[in-house]
């Protein structure tokens, strides 16, 4: 599935995506022009229990990213190096909103590099408009069925059956 090109620049935007959000979306576009191909995999969290199934959000992001050849979406289970290892990436690529985010991502990103063989992490830092929005505030919000539009792409449209988005 991946451009196997050799020296083909591959990076990995590892995340649960549920959903995925404009904040996410903006830091795919900014990422784009670096890499020849950004795999966006969602993590099969074993602890995290998603809102959204698997099927849902891999379906989101295919068409969020439809128009754009050079990304990818892919599902996987296990440590992200071995993830990356399997698909001959490089690089991760996460964003950054808060000193907290960057807390935890700097030790991720320092482990990922000794247990990856050289992975490198590549960090976005969001933009100010993007920066207060976050997957688990979107699933509260949805939760009770309010309006989520300013957090989510178009394509997402979060409809209820009964109490229960769908
Ligand atoms: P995870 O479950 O791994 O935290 P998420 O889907 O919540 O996955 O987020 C994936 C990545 O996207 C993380 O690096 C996170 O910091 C980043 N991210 C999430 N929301 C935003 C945002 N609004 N702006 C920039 N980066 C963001």
């Amino acid at each position: 599935m991946t451009n196997k090109k050799p020296g083909a620049k591959i990076a990995v935007f590892p995340g649960s995506f549920d959903p995925i959000t404009l904040g996410h979306v903006d830091i795919v576009h900014r990422a784009l022009p670096l890499f020849d191909e950004i795999i966006m995999a969602v993590g099969i969290n074993s602890v995290k229990k998603a809102l959204f199934p698997l099927e849902k959000r891999l379906g989101w992001l295919r068409e969020v990213f439809a128009g754009e050849p050079k990304v990818k979406v892919d599902f996987f289970e296990g440590l992200t190096v071995h993830y990356c290892d399997k698909v001959h990436a490089k690089y991760l690529i996460r964003g950054l909103r808060n000193a907290s985010d960057f807390d935890y991502e700097k030790t991720i990103s320092q482990l990922n590099n000794i247990i990856g063989k050289d992975v490198d992490t590549v960090f976005f830092i969001s933009q100010p408009k993007y920066s207060h929005i976050s997957s688990t505030i979107v699933r509260e919000i949805i939760k009770g069925q309010g309006a989520t539009e300013s957090f989510l792409p178009a394509e997402i449209k979060i409809e209820y059956n009964g109490d229960l988005p769908k």
